[in-house]
């Protein structure tokens, strides 16, 4: 459930219509709901209520520091996986505790950065980053507590681009060797183990992936704790996916999720970690754009709209669906046309959808594109010194812009000429 909705003819994003934001920051935007944030963060830590546990945001999703505050105020953890985003936590005032660093190719800056800052805990990807973290750690006179990500090796049935848990994939070390490796661990001074992570991959529309991954975790909790480690905290990872398809069967809900947890992993008295990202924040996000054109070809019409590609990269890059609806509420019984809607750059690649069906559309119109709130903003760029576009965060009458487009001058001038030119 999302709070855009319908309401006297015109699409609202709570109560605040779109045509309004429009009309103040030009389009296209994006465009963020408060009540949908915070319905589900809510879901995840109701369904977790029972178990000592922390719900850590994963923020690669979205990282504005608006969202990453209004999240932090209800309790969440963040899971970063950069020195950029544990600086952007860091500065939306969530407190290194509540921190957890996950990625396959941290730096020693970054390792650094993190010691000195509070740091909830690593997870650590491999040996040798494991030997680097010991190191940096004994170096500042710290001891950095860490979990291992191990790959349990199941199939998360999700894009082949977004699947992490397969013996095939570059993330965790094999579960297989996990017992190995947790020994080096435990001899390493600079590194206190604090318990296992596991991250299998994203937009899973199927709770048995997740359950068969969890089982092995319980497993290998009780063979670590059999060889003497202390493992109190299980990090179970992001992945759950949102329904992007209006119709469509509904992925399993967190509070499924979160029964299945209580299942497989409650005997075991560990804290429980979880790192939602796609679902917190992917329908609680729209991209608004504006038709430009619409151009007529040989047999298909054209929408092009003033979003591109670089905007929203998941269609061209994932084939992802999504939902777009006109943001004037079309009349009740109007004839749908089919359109291939497009942005204005220069690559194929930059087909937002083919064949949709909508209401007739013309220059000027408003369009909303649904579930943009995930690996939206965030995986944007300038290609062909296109601004990033502006994002808006809704809270009931108010809205608020928390980026601000740039201008043309800005971008530019972030080049510098050499002296000899
Ligand atoms: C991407 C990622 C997540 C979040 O995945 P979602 O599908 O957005 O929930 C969580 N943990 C790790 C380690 C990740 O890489």
């Amino acid at each position: 459930m999302d709070h855009f909705l319908y309401r006297d003819g015109m699409l609202h994003a709570e109560d605040v219509p779109l045509n309004e934001i429009a009309a103040a920051v030009g389009t296209p935007f994006y465009c963020y709901s408060t009540a949908t944030l915070t319905r589900h963060f809510r879901l995840f830590d109701e369904a977790l209520a029972g178990m000592d546990h922390l719900v850590c945001y994963a923020m690669k999703a979205a990282s504005n520091q608006a969202i990453l505050k209004t999240l932090a105020g209800l309790g969440a953890g963040m899971d970063v996986v950069s020195g950029g985003e544990y600086a952007r936590a860091r500065a939306a005032g969530v407190p290194g505790e509540r921190i957890v660093f996950s990625g396959v190719g941290k730096t020693r800056e970054e390792m650094r950065a993190a010691l000195q800052g509070g740091i909830r805990q690593f997870n650590v990807e491999s040996e040798p980053e494991m030997d680097v973290l010991n190191e940096v750690a004994l170096s500042l006179g710290v001891v950095a507590p860490i979990t291992i990500r191990v790959n349990p090796d199941v199939d998360a049935k999700t894009h082949a681009k977004i699947a992490t848990g397969k013996s095939e994939n570059k993330f965790g070390i094999p579960i297989g060797r996990a017992r190995q490796v947790y020994a080096h661990a435990a001899a390493l001074p600079g590194l206190q183990v604090v318990g296992i992570d596991v991250h299998i991959g994203s937009q899973l529309t199927d709770l048995q992936p997740f359950r068969l991954a969890y089982r092995k975790v319980a497993e290998l909790t009780q063979a670590l704790r059999a060889d003497g480690h202390d493992i109190r905290r299980l990090d179970l990872g992001g992945g759950l996916g949102i329904p992007y398809q209006q119709g469509n069967s509904a992925p399993p809900l967190p509070m499924e999720y979160g029964a299945m947890i209580r299942e497989e992993l409650g005997h075991l008295g560990c804290e429980i970690e979880i790192e939602p990202g796609r679902l917190i924040v992917g329908n609680a996000g729209i991209m608004v754009s504006q038709v430009i054109y619409v151009k007529s070809g040989e047999g298909r019409d054209f929408l092009i709209i003033d979003s591109a590609m670089n905007d929203l990269i998941r269609p061209a890059m994932y084939d992802a669906h999504h939902d777009i609806v006109p943001v004037v509420q079309p009349a009740v019984g109007v004839a749908q046309h089919p359109y291939d809607i497009v942005g204005p750059v220069c690559e194929t690649g930059d087909t937002f959808a083919r064949q949709r069906p909508l209401p007739p559309l013309q220059a000027g119109d408003l369009v909303a594109f649904r579930s943009a709130g995930a690996y939206g903003a965030v995986m944007a760029s300038e290609y062909n010194t296109r601004p990033l576009i502006p994002e808006v965060l809704v809270h009931g009458d108010q809205f608020a812009v928390i980026r601000a487009r740039p201008s043309f001058d800005e971008i530019i001038n972030r080049d510098t000429i050499p002296q000899w030119l």
